[in-house]
C-alpha cells in the first residue's frame, strides 16, 4: 500500500500524465489531475530557465491546492543560436505549439550553418513542490544531437523530425528522434532521463519533509 501522499500534476496534457503514471506506478504514488481538484491557475511561464518555469508551475499549483505538485518544462537549445529557442521552444515562430512553423523557422535560421556547427540538445526539467509551495526537488535530463537539414522520420512531435541523436555508444546514435520507436526514444531522451532520475529521488524527497 502507498505511504506516499497524492501528487498533483500541474499539466492537463494527457500524454504527459500517462507517461508520468507509467514511470512512477511502481512507487505506489497516486497522481492527481488538475480537473480532479477543480483546476489550477494558469502559470505565466516567464522565467529565463527551464528550472525556473518548472519550479514556478509546481509551486503555484502546490500553493493553490495545498498539495504536493509536480511540473515539467522542456525544449530545444541550439548552440549556433546561442541556446534558442530554449524556454520559448513551443512558441518559437509565434503561435504556441505550431510545430510546422517552429521547424520551418529553425531550418531557416540554420540555413547557412554547416554540419559541424549544428549541435543542439533537448532539455527536460521536472520540479516537485511541497504543499507549502517550497521546492522539494528539481531534476534535469538532456539528450545531445544535431539539427538535420531536412525533416526525417514520421513519428513527429515538436522538433523531433529535425533532431538527430548523436551521443556516442547507443543503438540510437545517428538516428532521428522521429525515426525511433517510442520506447527507443524514451531510453535516451531528455524526458526519459529526467523521469528516471525523478523516480529514483522522489520517495526520499517526500519522506524527508
Ligand atoms: P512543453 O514543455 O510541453 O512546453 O514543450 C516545449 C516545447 O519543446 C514543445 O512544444 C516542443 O516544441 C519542444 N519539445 C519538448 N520536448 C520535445 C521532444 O521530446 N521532442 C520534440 N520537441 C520537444
Amino acid at each position: 500500500m502507498s505511504i506516499l501522499p497524492p501528487i498533483l500534476v500541474a499539466s492537463s496534457n494527457k500524454k504527459k500524465l500517462a507517461e508520468l503514471e507509467r514511470r512512477l506506478v511502481h512507487l505506489g504514488v497516486q497522481l492527481v489531475v488538475p480537473q480532479a481538484v477543480g483546476g489550477i491557475p494558469d502559470t505565466i511561464e516567464d522565467a529565463p530557465t527551464f528550472e525556473g518555469n518548472a519550479a514556478k508551475k509546481a509551486r503555484e499549483a502546490a500553493t493553490a491546492k495545498g498539495m504536493w505538485a509536480l511540473a515539467d518544462d522542456s525544449g530545444l537549445e541550439v548552440d549556433a543560436l546561442q541556446g534558442a529557442p530554449g524556454v520559448l521552444s513551443a512558441r518559437f515562430a509565434g503561435r504556441h505549439g505550431d510545430d510546422a512553423a517552429n521547424n520551418a523557422l529553425l531550418l531557416e535560421r540554420l540555413s547557412s550553418v554547416p554540419d559541424s556547427a549544428r549541435s543542439a540538445r533537448f532539455v527536460c526539467v521536472l520540479a516537485l513542490a511541497r504543499p507549502d509551495g517550497s521546492l522539494a526537488l528539481s531534476v534535469r535530463g538532456e539528450a545531445r544531437g544535431r539539427i538535420a537539414h531536412a525533416a526525417r522520420g514520421t513519428r513527429d512531435f515538436g522538433y523531433d523530425p529535425l533532431f538527430v541523436f548523436d551521443e556516442p555508444g547507443h543503438p540510437q546514435t545517428g538516428r532521428g528522434f522521429a525515426e525511433l520507436e517510442p520506447n527507443d526514444k524514451d531510453e535516451v531522451s531528455h524526458r526519459g532521463r529526467a523521469l528516471r532520475e525523478l523516480a529514483r529521488l522522489l520517495p526520499e524527497a517526500i519522506r524527508s519533509v
